[in-house]
């Protein structure tokens, strides 16, 4: 496992495991699968409904907490300063602990400066080890960054091979903050698991499509959370240390890259409208 340093000199494993769209009834199971196969980060968010099973699955692994490293988002519908102060307490309550090493802001809609304020408090009392951003884009990213005290350590946005987030991770890197991806396998999108590229480099070194998209990711220096719900997958997302890229393949997956999302676009008004439907 490799770790990457986040700007405050936290260390965060640079491969961990996502809990979208797992049913509430089923990720106790899946997270202590994870942690059997060697999983110790785990990226869940208030959205998803499934904190309380992420945190039931750590406290029954009966590892020390300090093995392990927990994401989670505030949604929008906690956005402002006193409902995301609240909503942090109500997230570590959930997950049955007293910190959490990574806390995001979900989406960049409502009152977000008012919850950046709020994780920056609970940052400052210990309650959380580094704050950062998830889904927004140059415009929004550079604003709250110019704005926060405590700089964004992370910002978790789409990222795979056909949407390689090229300017995005321009203006991370220029700031310092890590890019985390989301939908590492384009939630298979695009066809992504019978891409004929990503399956002739596969078969070179005796690896998968999903194996080789995730491993392009690592070598760029991104963070990754593949989710599955399968013991045979999430063994095989995590198997990504014994083979290595070349710079030919590299390139190869690099002109996959469409610049586009696979799933919607946050510039969209359609988007945005959908987004203020909820709060
Ligand atoms: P993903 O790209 O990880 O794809 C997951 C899907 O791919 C699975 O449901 C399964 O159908 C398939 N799959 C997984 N491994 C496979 C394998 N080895 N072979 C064949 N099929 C396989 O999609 P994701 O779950 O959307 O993203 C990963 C994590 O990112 C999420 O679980 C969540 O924690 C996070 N996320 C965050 C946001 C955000 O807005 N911040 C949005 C989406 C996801």
């Amino acid at each position: 496992m490799d770790y990457i340093t986040l700007n405050n000199g936290v260390k965060m494993p640079q491969l961990g495991y996502g809990v979208y769209q797992t049913p509430v009834e089923d990720t106790e199971r899946c997270v202590l699968d994870a942690i059997k196969i060697g999983y110790r980060s785990f990226d869940t968010a208030q959205a998803y409904g499934n904190e309380a099973g992420v945190g039931v699955a750590i406290a029954k692994s009966g590892l020390p907490r300090e093995e392990f490293f927990i994401t989670t988002k505030i949604w929008i519908t906690n956005a402002g300063y006193e409902k995301a102060k609240a909503s942090i307490e109500q997230s570590l309550k959930a997950l049955q602990t007293d910190y959490i090493d990574l806390l995001l802001i979900h989406q960049p809609f409502g009152d977000y400066y008012g919850s950046y304020r709020a994780m920056e408090e609970a940052y400052e009392a210990g309650k959380v080890r580094a704050i950062g951003v998830s889904n927004f884009y140059p415009d929004r990213f550079l604003d709250i960054e110019h704005f926060a005290k405590i700089k964004p350590a992370v910002n978790q946005i789409e990222t795979h091979v056909f949407q390689q987030q090229k300017v995005a991770k321009e203006y991370l890197q220029k700031y310092n903050t890590q890019i985390m991806s989301w939908g590492p396998l384009a939630e298979g999108r695009n066809d992504f698991f019978n891409n004929e590229t990503l399956k002739e480099i596969g078969a070179k070194y005796g690896k998968s499509v999903a194996q080789v998209g995730l491993k392009f990711l690592l070598q760029n220096g991104v963070v990754i959370i593949p989710k599955s719900t399968h013991v045979e997958r999430m063994e095989e997302n995590f198997n990504l240390y014994d083979f290595e890229l070349s710079a030919e393949d590299m390139k190869r997956i690099e002109e996959l890259d469409t610049g586009n999302s696979v799933f919607f676009s946050h510039y969209d008004p359609a988007t945005v409208e959908w987004f203020m439907s909820i709060l």
